[in-house]
């Protein structure tokens, strides 16, 4: 296993859609979570990696979740769907892509959720999620959607954040 390395706001490849997995037993997907996984676990305080955030070419549409705020176990979820959203709520959320030690805000997320993906054996699951885990797969599908978090701010907390986030990158 081997880490690697997290794409850092502003590239542009954080904005583009990852690829549906056809083959999740191929070799270079099952070495790819692996990998991610490996990376989830040599950061700190990581609740999830997509692929698309991955420096890697073509990135699938996968993503490796820690099922607890603690550093609990890690499961990977493939071509994740989300089927239904209800109860709305603000949500203070960062990104390990999005200057993780300096930069949070808050987006409405669904307090429950619907998902519908794949494990990596390719078994079909089909499940509720609710508080962290519904928060957490709503910003991991929104990655592989090439859709980050600042991305879902109004105007002018978005412009303000930008004008934060120009200062660190100076730095
Ligand atoms: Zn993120």
């Amino acid at each position: 296993m081997a880490k690697i390395k997290i794409l850092q706001y502003p590239d542009s490849r954080l904005h583009k859609k990852a690829i549906p997995v056809k083959d999740v037993s191929a070799p270079e997907i099952q070495q790819l979570i692996d990998d991610i996984m490996e990376t989830v676990k040599s950061c700190e305080s990581c609740a999830a990696l997509a692929a698309s955030q991955m420096d890697i070419l073509n990135p699938p549409s996968l993503t490796v979740i820690n099922n607890t705020e603690e550093n609990g176990e890690l499961f990977c979820l493939i071509n994740p769907e989300i089927l239904d959203m209800r109860d709305f709520v603000d949500m203070e959320e960062g990104c390990m892509s999005v200057f993780p030690d300096a930069i949070k805000a808050a987006v409405k997320r669904a307090k429950h959720i619907k998902v519908k993906a794949q494990d990596r054996t390719g078994k079909i699951l089909e499940f509720e999620a609710e508080g962290y885990l519904a928060h957490v797969i709503q910003h991991e599908v929104d990655h592989l959607n090439g859709i980050l978090y600042i991305d879902k701010l109004s105007p002018l907390k978005r412009e303000r954040l930008e004008k934060k986030m120009a200062k660190l990158l100076k730095k």
